[in-house]
Protein backbone atom coordinates (compact mmCIF):
# COMPACT_ATOMS: atom_id res chain seq x y z
CA UNK A 1 0.00 0.00 0.00
CA UNK A 2 1.78 3.45 -1.13
CA UNK A 3 2.43 5.77 1.85
CA UNK A 4 0.52 9.04 2.24
CA UNK A 5 2.72 12.46 1.70
CA UNK A 6 0.58 14.24 3.71
CA UNK A 7 1.14 14.52 7.82
CA UNK A 8 -1.19 13.00 9.64
CA UNK A 9 -2.63 14.72 12.85
CA UNK A 10 -5.05 13.00 14.96
CA UNK A 11 -6.63 14.21 18.40
CA UNK A 12 -7.19 11.48 20.51
CA UNK A 13 -10.88 10.75 21.62
CA UNK A 14 -12.55 10.12 24.59
CA UNK A 15 -13.64 6.44 25.46
CA UNK A 16 -16.15 7.98 27.44
CA UNK A 17 -17.14 11.59 28.39
CA UNK A 18 -15.51 13.28 30.67
CA UNK A 19 -18.16 14.37 32.94
CA UNK A 20 -21.45 12.06 32.67
CA UNK A 21 -22.16 9.81 30.00
CA UNK A 22 -25.30 10.22 28.04
CA UNK A 23 -26.14 10.87 24.09
CA UNK A 24 -25.83 14.88 24.89
CA UNK A 25 -22.08 14.43 26.40
CA UNK A 26 -21.09 12.37 23.12
CA UNK A 27 -22.52 15.41 21.05
CA UNK A 28 -19.86 17.68 21.86
CA UNK A 29 -16.73 18.47 19.86
CA UNK A 30 -13.94 19.86 20.98
CA UNK A 31 -11.18 21.42 18.70
CA UNK A 32 -7.98 20.61 19.42
CA UNK A 33 -6.68 24.07 18.61
CA UNK A 34 -2.98 23.13 20.24
CA UNK A 35 -2.45 20.11 17.40
CA UNK A 36 -4.29 22.62 14.34
CA UNK A 37 -1.51 24.63 15.61
CA UNK A 38 1.38 22.76 14.86
CA UNK A 39 -0.46 21.84 11.40
CA UNK A 40 -1.23 25.36 10.61
CA UNK A 41 2.82 25.79 10.97
CA UNK A 42 3.55 22.91 9.15
CA UNK A 43 1.02 24.16 6.28
CA UNK A 44 1.95 27.30 6.14
CA UNK A 45 5.89 26.07 5.14
CA UNK A 46 4.89 24.16 2.45
CA UNK A 47 3.31 20.88 3.70
CA UNK A 48 0.68 18.73 3.38
CA UNK A 49 -1.25 18.06 6.66
CA UNK A 50 -4.72 16.51 7.85
CA UNK A 51 -5.86 16.46 11.00
CA UNK A 52 -8.66 14.54 12.49
CA UNK A 53 -10.29 14.47 15.69
CA UNK A 54 -11.20 11.13 17.41
CA UNK A 55 -14.35 12.16 19.38
CA UNK A 56 -16.19 9.04 20.86
CA UNK A 57 -15.95 6.97 17.79
CA UNK A 58 -14.56 3.71 18.50
CA UNK A 59 -10.67 4.00 18.12
CA UNK A 60 -10.11 0.67 15.90
CA UNK A 61 -13.10 1.46 13.62
CA UNK A 62 -11.35 5.20 13.43
CA UNK A 63 -8.00 3.73 12.94
CA UNK A 64 -9.35 1.45 10.04
CA UNK A 65 -10.94 4.57 8.67
CA UNK A 66 -7.72 6.05 8.13
CA UNK A 67 -6.33 3.29 6.29
CA UNK A 68 -9.76 3.19 4.00
CA UNK A 69 -9.12 6.69 3.71
CA UNK A 70 -5.79 6.30 2.23
CA UNK A 71 -4.56 8.77 5.41
CA UNK A 72 -2.64 5.60 6.54
CA UNK A 73 0.13 4.16 6.32
CA UNK A 74 2.05 8.25 5.99
CA UNK A 75 5.87 8.46 4.98
CA UNK A 76 5.58 10.95 8.18
CA UNK A 77 5.29 10.46 11.82
CA UNK A 78 1.90 9.81 12.69
CA UNK A 79 0.99 12.56 15.34
CA UNK A 80 -1.28 11.80 18.01
CA UNK A 81 -2.02 14.51 20.53
CA UNK A 82 -3.99 13.83 24.08
CA UNK A 83 -5.70 16.86 25.35
CA UNK A 84 -5.96 15.15 28.39
CA UNK A 85 -5.60 12.11 30.81
CA UNK A 86 -8.85 11.11 29.36
CA UNK A 87 -8.09 10.10 26.40
CA UNK A 88 -5.45 7.77 27.52
CA UNK A 89 -7.52 4.56 26.82
CA UNK A 90 -8.77 5.56 23.87
CA UNK A 91 -5.31 6.40 22.56
CA UNK A 92 -3.52 2.77 23.78
CA UNK A 93 -6.41 1.47 21.80
CA UNK A 94 -5.77 3.45 18.66
CA UNK A 95 -2.30 2.97 18.46
CA UNK A 96 -2.49 -1.29 19.27
CA UNK A 97 -5.05 -1.00 16.07
CA UNK A 98 -2.31 1.17 13.97
CA UNK A 99 0.47 -0.70 14.72
CA UNK A 100 -1.61 -3.95 13.75
CA UNK A 101 -2.08 -2.60 10.47
CA UNK A 102 1.30 -1.00 10.00
CA UNK A 103 3.79 -2.15 11.93
CA UNK A 104 6.55 0.40 10.88
CA UNK A 105 4.16 3.09 11.78
CA UNK A 106 6.10 5.68 14.09
CA UNK A 107 3.97 6.92 16.23
CA UNK A 108 4.50 10.42 18.34
CA UNK A 109 2.60 11.23 21.40
CA UNK A 110 1.97 14.79 22.23
CA UNK A 111 -0.71 16.96 24.47
CA UNK A 112 1.73 18.94 26.29
CA UNK A 113 -0.70 18.75 30.15
CA UNK A 114 -0.31 15.09 29.68
CA UNK A 115 2.98 14.91 28.13
CA UNK A 116 4.34 16.93 30.13
CA UNK A 117 4.51 15.86 33.92
CA UNK A 118 6.12 12.19 33.03
CA UNK A 119 6.97 11.08 29.57
CA UNK A 120 8.71 7.97 30.43
CA UNK A 121 5.77 6.97 33.21
CA UNK A 122 3.28 7.69 29.62
CA UNK A 123 5.19 5.80 27.00
CA UNK A 124 5.13 3.11 29.71
CA UNK A 125 1.38 3.39 29.32
CA UNK A 126 1.32 3.50 26.27
CA UNK A 127 3.68 0.89 24.59
CA UNK A 128 2.41 0.60 20.77
CA UNK A 129 4.07 4.73 20.60
CA UNK A 130 7.35 5.20 19.53
CA UNK A 131 7.91 7.77 20.64
CA UNK A 132 6.16 10.52 23.63
CA UNK A 133 7.35 14.72 23.25
CA UNK A 134 7.15 16.22 26.34
CA UNK A 135 6.09 20.11 26.37
CA UNK A 136 5.23 22.81 23.61
CA UNK A 137 5.14 21.31 20.17
CA UNK A 138 6.09 24.76 18.43
CA UNK A 139 9.76 24.52 18.52
CA UNK A 140 9.88 20.61 18.81
CA UNK A 141 8.49 20.16 15.96
CA UNK A 142 10.67 20.05 12.99
CA UNK A 143 13.34 18.04 14.96
CA UNK A 144 10.70 15.08 15.27
CA UNK A 145 9.87 15.52 11.27
CA UNK A 146 13.63 15.90 10.97
CA UNK A 147 13.09 18.54 9.03
CA UNK A 148 15.34 22.01 9.28
CA UNK A 149 13.41 24.60 11.70
CA UNK A 150 12.12 27.80 9.67
CA UNK A 151 13.24 31.22 11.18
CA UNK A 152 10.27 32.70 13.65
CA UNK A 153 9.45 29.51 15.22
CA UNK A 154 7.97 30.45 18.33
CA UNK A 155 9.17 28.78 21.82
CA UNK A 156 5.23 27.95 23.02
CA UNK A 157 5.29 30.96 25.71
CA UNK A 158 2.65 33.21 23.59
CA UNK A 159 0.13 32.09 20.74
CA UNK A 160 1.96 32.59 17.49
CA UNK A 161 1.85 35.16 15.19
CA UNK A 162 -0.09 33.31 12.65
CA UNK A 163 -3.75 32.15 12.84
CA UNK A 164 -5.06 28.64 12.76
CA UNK A 165 -5.88 26.99 9.34
CA UNK A 166 -9.50 24.80 10.42
CA UNK A 167 -9.77 23.66 6.64
CA UNK A 168 -6.77 21.25 8.02
CA UNK A 169 -9.50 19.82 10.32
CA UNK A 170 -11.56 16.82 8.63
CA UNK A 171 -15.66 18.01 8.93
CA UNK A 172 -13.90 21.31 10.23
CA UNK A 173 -17.13 23.12 9.23
CA UNK A 174 -18.92 21.10 12.10
CA UNK A 175 -16.47 22.83 14.53
CA UNK A 176 -16.55 26.16 16.17
CA UNK A 177 -13.43 28.03 15.08
CA UNK A 178 -10.70 29.39 18.04
CA UNK A 179 -8.72 32.44 17.76
CA UNK A 180 -5.87 32.36 20.90
CA UNK A 181 -5.39 35.41 22.70
CA UNK A 182 -2.68 34.88 25.29
CA UNK A 183 -1.02 31.90 27.12
CA UNK A 184 -0.45 30.69 30.78
CA UNK A 185 -1.70 32.85 34.06
CA UNK A 186 0.13 32.28 37.10
CA UNK A 187 -2.22 33.21 38.89
CA UNK A 188 -1.25 30.25 41.53
CA UNK A 189 -5.13 28.60 42.25
CA UNK A 190 -4.05 25.37 43.93
CA UNK A 191 -6.22 23.00 41.49
CA UNK A 192 -4.95 24.29 38.06
CA UNK A 193 -2.00 23.41 36.19
CA UNK A 194 -1.89 26.99 35.02
CA UNK A 195 -1.05 28.08 38.37
CA UNK A 196 3.05 29.00 37.96
CA UNK A 197 2.83 29.69 33.81
CA UNK A 198 3.43 33.18 33.39
CA UNK A 199 1.02 35.02 31.34
CA UNK A 200 1.90 35.96 28.27
CA UNK A 201 1.05 39.75 26.70
CA UNK A 202 -2.60 39.60 24.98
CA UNK A 203 -2.63 39.55 21.43
CA UNK A 204 -2.36 42.79 19.58
CA UNK A 205 -6.24 43.90 18.83
CA UNK A 206 -5.57 44.84 15.17
CA UNK A 207 -4.25 41.20 14.77
CA UNK A 208 -7.14 39.87 16.61
CA UNK A 209 -9.60 41.60 14.03
CA UNK A 210 -7.15 40.40 11.25
CA UNK A 211 -7.61 36.74 12.20
CA UNK A 212 -10.74 36.93 13.04
CA UNK A 213 -11.75 38.71 9.14
CA UNK A 214 -9.65 35.23 7.77
CA UNK A 215 -11.25 33.01 10.01
CA UNK A 216 -14.55 34.51 8.73
CA UNK A 217 -13.28 34.12 5.05
CA UNK A 218 -12.31 30.36 5.89
CA UNK A 219 -16.03 29.60 6.68
CA UNK A 220 -17.27 31.03 3.87
CA UNK A 221 -18.76 33.91 5.49
CA UNK A 222 -21.26 31.42 7.36
CA UNK A 223 -22.45 32.42 11.11
CA UNK A 224 -19.30 31.30 13.32
CA UNK A 225 -18.91 31.73 17.15
CA UNK A 226 -15.18 31.92 18.07
CA UNK A 227 -13.47 30.82 21.02
CA UNK A 228 -10.86 33.34 21.83
CA UNK A 229 -8.74 31.13 23.78
CA UNK A 230 -6.90 32.07 26.86
CA UNK A 231 -7.10 30.72 30.10
CA UNK A 232 -7.67 34.09 31.91
CA UNK A 233 -8.68 36.46 29.06
CA UNK A 234 -7.41 40.13 30.66
CA UNK A 235 -7.44 43.03 28.85
CA UNK A 236 -7.67 46.68 29.99
CA UNK A 237 -10.21 49.12 28.80
CA UNK A 238 -7.18 50.90 26.36
CA UNK A 239 -7.12 47.18 24.59
CA UNK A 240 -10.83 47.06 24.44
CA UNK A 241 -11.33 49.91 23.09
CA UNK A 242 -9.37 49.45 20.33
CA UNK A 243 -10.18 46.11 20.00
CA UNK A 244 -14.01 47.85 19.74
CA UNK A 245 -12.85 50.42 17.43
CA UNK A 246 -10.83 47.94 14.99
CA UNK A 247 -14.01 45.79 15.03
CA UNK A 248 -16.27 48.31 14.23
CA UNK A 249 -13.43 49.60 11.35
CA UNK A 250 -13.87 46.37 9.96
CA UNK A 251 -17.55 45.59 9.81
CA UNK A 252 -16.64 42.21 11.78
CA UNK A 253 -20.04 41.26 13.79
CA UNK A 254 -19.30 38.19 15.03
CA UNK A 255 -19.95 36.86 18.42
CA UNK A 256 -17.79 35.40 20.27
CA UNK A 257 -16.84 33.43 23.51
CA UNK A 258 -13.96 33.50 26.10
CA UNK A 259 -12.91 32.62 29.48
CA UNK A 260 -11.71 34.36 32.44
CA UNK A 261 -11.29 34.96 36.20
CA UNK A 262 -14.37 37.06 37.87
CA UNK A 263 -11.65 39.42 39.38
CA UNK A 264 -9.11 40.04 36.51
CA UNK A 265 -11.52 41.58 34.13
CA UNK A 266 -12.59 45.12 34.87
CA UNK A 267 -16.55 45.91 34.50
CA UNK A 268 -15.40 48.61 33.19
CA UNK A 269 -14.41 46.68 30.11
CA UNK A 270 -17.51 44.52 29.67
CA UNK A 271 -19.49 47.39 27.38
CA UNK A 272 -16.96 47.77 24.55
CA UNK A 273 -15.63 44.11 24.72
CA UNK A 274 -20.01 43.46 24.15
CA UNK A 275 -19.72 45.95 21.80
CA UNK A 276 -16.71 44.08 20.02
CA UNK A 277 -18.97 40.74 20.04
CA UNK A 278 -18.46 39.50 23.16
CA UNK A 279 -21.53 37.30 23.70
CA UNK A 280 -20.81 34.63 26.42
CA UNK A 281 -18.18 34.39 28.97
CA UNK A 282 -16.93 31.23 30.93
CA UNK A 283 -16.31 32.28 34.63
CA UNK A 284 -14.09 30.72 36.58
CA UNK A 285 -15.84 31.69 40.26
CA UNK A 286 -15.27 28.47 41.51
CA UNK A 287 -17.17 29.17 44.75
CA UNK A 288 -18.65 31.89 47.21
CA UNK A 289 -17.28 30.24 50.65
CA UNK A 290 -14.79 32.03 51.79
CA UNK A 291 -13.38 29.21 53.46
CA UNK A 292 -12.88 27.24 49.91
CA UNK A 293 -11.51 30.51 48.08
CA UNK A 294 -8.77 30.08 50.66
CA UNK A 295 -8.61 26.36 50.23
CA UNK A 296 -8.22 26.70 46.67
CA UNK A 297 -5.67 29.23 46.57
CA UNK A 298 -8.32 31.38 44.27
CA UNK A 299 -8.00 34.42 46.07
CA UNK A 300 -6.18 35.97 49.50
CA UNK A 301 -8.98 38.37 49.86
CA UNK A 302 -12.47 36.52 49.45
CA UNK A 303 -14.64 39.34 50.54
CA UNK A 304 -12.79 41.68 47.95
CA UNK A 305 -12.61 38.40 45.22
CA UNK A 306 -16.95 37.99 45.46
CA UNK A 307 -17.89 41.97 45.50
CA UNK A 308 -15.56 42.15 42.07
CA UNK A 309 -17.48 39.04 40.51
CA UNK A 310 -20.77 40.47 41.76
CA UNK A 311 -19.41 43.96 39.88
CA UNK A 312 -18.64 42.16 37.32
CA UNK A 313 -21.86 39.57 36.68
CA UNK A 314 -24.09 42.65 36.92
CA UNK A 315 -21.80 44.22 33.73
CA UNK A 316 -22.30 41.24 31.99
CA UNK A 317 -25.82 41.47 32.44
CA UNK A 318 -25.96 45.26 31.89
CA UNK A 319 -24.42 44.62 28.33
CA UNK A 320 -26.01 41.31 27.38
CA UNK A 321 -23.39 39.39 27.93
CA UNK A 322 -24.17 35.55 28.86
CA UNK A 323 -22.38 34.52 31.52
CA UNK A 324 -21.52 30.79 32.48
CA UNK A 325 -20.55 30.32 36.32
CA UNK A 326 -18.08 27.58 36.62
CA UNK A 327 -18.18 25.90 40.26
CA UNK A 328 -15.79 23.61 41.71
CA UNK A 329 -16.80 20.94 44.82
CA UNK A 330 -13.80 21.32 46.19
CA UNK A 331 -11.74 19.33 49.17
CA UNK A 332 -13.16 19.97 52.72
CA UNK A 333 -16.62 20.51 51.36
CA UNK A 334 -19.31 20.80 53.32
CA UNK A 335 -23.08 21.55 53.52
CA UNK A 336 -22.30 25.24 55.15
CA UNK A 337 -20.05 25.73 52.66
CA UNK A 338 -22.25 25.22 49.08
CA UNK A 339 -25.11 26.49 51.54
CA UNK A 340 -22.59 29.66 50.77
CA UNK A 341 -21.75 29.39 47.47
CA UNK A 342 -25.56 28.41 46.31
CA UNK A 343 -26.79 31.62 48.45
CA UNK A 344 -24.50 33.84 46.50
CA UNK A 345 -25.61 32.40 42.87
CA UNK A 346 -29.18 32.96 44.29
CA UNK A 347 -28.44 36.51 44.43
CA UNK A 348 -26.49 36.59 41.43
CA UNK A 349 -29.12 34.47 39.38
CA UNK A 350 -30.47 37.12 37.21
CA UNK A 351 -27.30 38.11 35.98
CA UNK A 352 -26.86 34.01 35.43
CA UNK A 353 -26.94 32.26 32.22
CA UNK A 354 -25.89 28.65 32.95
CA UNK A 355 -23.58 27.17 35.41
CA UNK A 356 -21.16 24.11 34.82
CA UNK A 357 -20.70 22.24 38.50
CA UNK A 358 -18.09 19.40 39.45
CA UNK A 359 -16.26 18.30 42.04
CA UNK A 360 -12.49 18.69 42.20
CA UNK A 361 -9.83 16.19 40.66
CA UNK A 362 -6.27 15.50 40.50
CA UNK A 363 -4.27 14.84 37.08
CA UNK A 364 -1.45 13.26 36.64
CA UNK A 365 0.59 10.82 37.43
CA UNK A 366 2.04 10.12 41.03
CA UNK A 367 4.69 12.83 40.98
CA UNK A 368 2.65 15.30 39.70
CA UNK A 369 -0.87 14.31 41.40
CA UNK A 370 0.86 13.38 44.82
CA UNK A 371 2.01 16.65 46.34
CA UNK A 372 -1.68 17.87 45.12
CA UNK A 373 -3.55 15.68 46.62
CA UNK A 374 -1.30 15.60 49.76
CA UNK A 375 -2.56 19.06 50.28
CA UNK A 376 -6.25 18.05 48.95
CA UNK A 377 -5.83 15.51 51.92
CA UNK A 378 -5.30 18.47 54.80
CA UNK A 379 -8.55 19.56 53.32
CA UNK A 380 -10.24 16.54 54.54
CA UNK A 381 -10.09 14.81 50.58
CA UNK A 382 -9.45 11.42 49.71
CA UNK A 383 -8.55 9.64 47.02
CA UNK A 384 -11.09 6.98 45.32
CA UNK A 385 -8.75 4.83 44.08
CA UNK A 386 -4.89 5.29 45.84
CA UNK A 387 -3.85 3.49 42.61
CA UNK A 388 -5.26 5.21 39.81
CA UNK A 389 -2.88 8.24 39.18
CA UNK A 390 -0.26 5.48 38.52
CA UNK A 391 -2.60 3.68 35.70
CA UNK A 392 -4.96 6.66 34.09
CA UNK A 393 -3.56 9.62 35.44
CA UNK A 394 -6.90 10.89 37.17
CA UNK A 395 -7.76 10.67 40.49
CA UNK A 396 -11.48 11.18 41.34
CA UNK A 397 -11.96 12.04 45.40
CA UNK A 398 -14.29 11.67 48.35
CA UNK A 399 -14.33 15.56 48.95
CA UNK A 400 -14.72 15.34 52.41
CA UNK A 401 -15.89 12.62 55.88
CA UNK A 402 -19.63 13.99 54.84
CA UNK A 403 -19.45 14.25 50.99
CA UNK A 404 -17.89 11.06 49.44
CA UNK A 405 -17.53 10.90 45.87
CA UNK A 406 -21.19 9.91 44.95
CA UNK A 407 -22.70 12.44 47.11
CA UNK A 408 -20.86 15.20 45.51
CA UNK A 409 -22.09 14.25 41.94
CA UNK A 410 -25.44 14.39 43.44
CA UNK A 411 -25.03 17.63 44.50
CA UNK A 412 -23.26 18.64 41.46
CA UNK A 413 -26.24 17.98 39.24
CA UNK A 414 -28.71 19.30 42.05
CA UNK A 415 -26.52 22.50 41.76
CA UNK A 416 -26.42 22.72 37.95
CA UNK A 417 -30.29 22.36 37.73
CA UNK A 418 -31.43 24.80 40.30
CA UNK A 419 -29.73 28.02 37.76
CA UNK A 420 -30.23 26.32 34.71
CA UNK A 421 -33.04 25.11 31.79
CA UNK A 422 -33.14 23.27 28.86
CA UNK A 423 -33.19 26.42 26.80
CA UNK A 424 -29.95 27.80 28.48
CA UNK A 425 -28.21 24.99 28.35
CA UNK A 426 -28.44 24.58 24.52
CA UNK A 427 -27.72 28.09 24.27
CA UNK A 428 -24.39 27.81 25.72
CA UNK A 429 -23.63 24.55 24.19
CA UNK A 430 -24.33 25.02 20.77
CA UNK A 431 -22.80 28.46 21.09
CA UNK A 432 -19.27 26.59 21.13
CA UNK A 433 -19.42 22.97 21.39
CA UNK A 434 -22.43 20.90 19.90
CA UNK A 435 -21.93 20.99 15.91
CA UNK A 436 -22.47 23.48 14.09
CA UNK A 437 -25.89 22.31 12.43
CA UNK A 438 -26.92 20.81 15.04
CA UNK A 439 -30.59 22.07 15.58
CA UNK A 440 -33.07 22.64 18.76
CA UNK A 441 -34.93 19.54 17.13
CA UNK A 442 -31.56 17.61 17.04
CA UNK A 443 -30.99 18.67 21.16
CA UNK A 444 -34.94 17.70 22.03
CA UNK A 445 -35.02 14.48 20.39
CA UNK A 446 -31.41 13.73 22.15
CA UNK A 447 -32.87 14.94 25.41
CA UNK A 448 -35.93 12.72 25.11
CA UNK A 449 -33.61 9.49 24.72
CA UNK A 450 -31.15 10.60 27.98
CA UNK A 451 -32.26 9.49 31.66
CA UNK A 452 -33.03 12.64 32.85
CA UNK A 453 -31.62 12.28 35.86
CA UNK A 454 -28.40 12.67 34.99
CA UNK A 455 -28.91 15.49 33.24
CA UNK A 456 -27.16 18.71 34.49
CA UNK A 457 -30.04 21.04 33.46
CA UNK A 458 -33.83 21.09 34.57
CA UNK A 459 -36.24 19.13 31.80
CA UNK A 460 -39.59 19.94 33.56
CA UNK A 461 -39.95 23.05 35.99
CA UNK A 462 -37.38 23.27 39.20
CA UNK A 463 -39.13 21.34 42.24
CA UNK A 464 -37.63 24.13 44.45
CA UNK A 465 -35.57 21.20 46.51
CA UNK A 466 -31.94 22.70 47.39
CA UNK A 467 -29.02 21.08 47.13
CA UNK A 468 -28.19 20.99 50.42
CA UNK A 469 -29.09 22.29 53.91
CA UNK A 470 -26.44 23.16 56.56
CA UNK A 471 -26.20 20.76 59.18
S1 LIG B 1 -7.16 31.91 37.38
FE1 LIG B 1 -7.91 30.18 36.15
S2 LIG B 1 -6.27 29.69 34.73
FE2 LIG B 1 -5.40 30.97 36.34
S3 LIG B 1 -4.49 29.57 37.84
FE3 LIG B 1 -6.58 30.08 38.50
S4 LIG B 1 -7.92 28.48 37.60
FE4 LIG B 1 -5.94 28.44 36.52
Amino acid sequence: MPRSPAIQFVSAGLSQPKKRDHVLARRQLYLNYGALTLASQLNLNGHGVHLRHGEHEDPDTFAERLFADGRLPSAWPLMVSMPSFYALSWTQAFCRAVKRRDPKANIVIGGRWVTGPDPAWLHGLIPDADVVVPGFGEPRIWGILGLPSPQGTGDGEAPPAFGLHHRLVDGFERFQPSIETSRGCGMGCAFCEERGIPLSRLRDPLRLAELLAETVAEYGNGEIHPYFQSSFFLPNPRWATELQRTIRDRDLAVPWRCETRVDGLKPETVAALAASGLKVIDLGLETASPTQVRAMRKARDPERYLRAASQLLEACAANGVWVKVNVLLYAGETAETLAESQAWLDQHAHAIKGVSVGPVVAFGPPGLAGPFLRDLAAHGARPVDEGSAASTGVTQLHLSPRIDQAEAERLSLELSRRYMDADAYFDLKSFSYYPRGYTRGDFDRDVADCDAERLPFRVAPYSGATPCQPA
